[in-house]
């Protein structure tokens, strides 16, 4: 079902000279989606309520671990009600989403307040929101790109014999992370880039720095927190799988030749809270940039 499409480079004057980690993952979901959305500049908003709520909450987390102030727990309330209000101003909702925005404003006070009391977040010092990377990629090619990303959250913390620096990236989740997705090298690759790109800008010794996500619950189990620091293991092994990750993507991008993957089309799942079934597709399907007719797209089991 996989096919080729070949494009003569450079397209729209010249290629990126940057490449990020979302960029990444979409060039392996879907290389042609790729090539509309970022080579030639095709929009594709594809805005919807989970991110929203997720864009609220990390703004608001980055108030609360702010280097500079310690707002209160209701200032924290605020900015997070006015932040979500207006990321879902205009957003056109599913009928099932309609309870879901009014589940998630109240929820979001208290992710914040789980994450000010998460046992793993207490006696940190917290240096930097917000990181900016943009760092050159060593090439053997010639080609000139940097990373760039953006590190949720820089802190540092003392344990027994060292002070740590954690390079941590905040995501929202229904219940969790299974282990598999934990140990996944292309998940983990994110935050092991971040930490790599971040001791080359340093100069940190990789062995002082740690690298963590930070899972936000949007289910969590009654009287659960909802959040937990999850740190991810950066031995040389993995740290390699990462680079590859990022040296092969960045190869193929510079290819000029773009697979459409119709398993990525449509996406079906079941949803976790009220176990029915949904559905999104890509906005390209079925348009003048991406006709297709035989989709069978792809399911996760039940
Ligand atoms: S419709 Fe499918 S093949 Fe086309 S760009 Fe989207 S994901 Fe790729």
């Amino acid at each position: 079902m996989a096919r080729r499409e070949v494009v003569r480079l450079p397209v729209a004057g010249q290629m990126r000279d940057h490449v990020s980690y979302s960029e990444l993952r979409l060039f392996e979901q879907c290389e042609w989606k790729w090539y509309l959305v970022k080579a030639l500049g095709l929009g594709a908003d594809e805005r919807s309520l989970p991110m929203e709520f997720g864009s609220a909450i990390h703004s608001t987390l980055e108030k609360a671990f702010s280097p500079d102030a310690t707002p209160s727990q209701e200032e924290l309330d605020l900015e997070f009600r006015s932040a979500y209000e207006k990321n879902v101003e205009g957003l056109e909702l599913q009928p099932h989403e309609v309870e879901e925005r009014e589940r998630l404003r109240e929820l979001g006070p208290k992710i914040v307040r789980d994450a000010l009391a998460c046992p793993d977040l207490q006696g940190i010092r917290p240096m930097k929101n917000e990181l900016a990377l943009m760092v050159p990629i060593a090439r053997t090619d010639g080609l000139d790109v940097k990373f760039k990303g953006f590190v949720d959250f820089v802190y540092a913390k003392r344990l027994k014999t060292k002070t740590v620096i954690y390079i941590a990236d905040f995501k929202t989740c229904t219940w969790g992370w299974p282990a598999a997705k934990l140990m996944d090298p292309k998940v983990c690759a994110q935050i092991l880039l971040y930490k790599h790109f971040f001791c080359k800008i340093t100069g940190a010794n990789p062995r002082d720095v740690s690298a963590a996500f930070i899972l936000l619950r949007k289910t969590p189990r009654e009287g659960d927190s909802s959040v937990s620091v999850e740190k991810i293991g950066a031995g040389p092994k993995v740290l390699q799988s990462a680079l590859d990750f990022l040296q092969g993507t960045i190869t193929g991008m510079h290819s000029g030749e773009y697979r459409k993957n119709r398993e990525s089309c449509v996406r079906r799942w079941v949803d976790p809270v009220t176990k029915e079934d949904r559905e999104a597709r890509c906005p390209f399907f079925e348009t003048t940039e991406c006709p297709s007719a035989d989709v069978p797209g792809v399911s996760t089991p039940r």
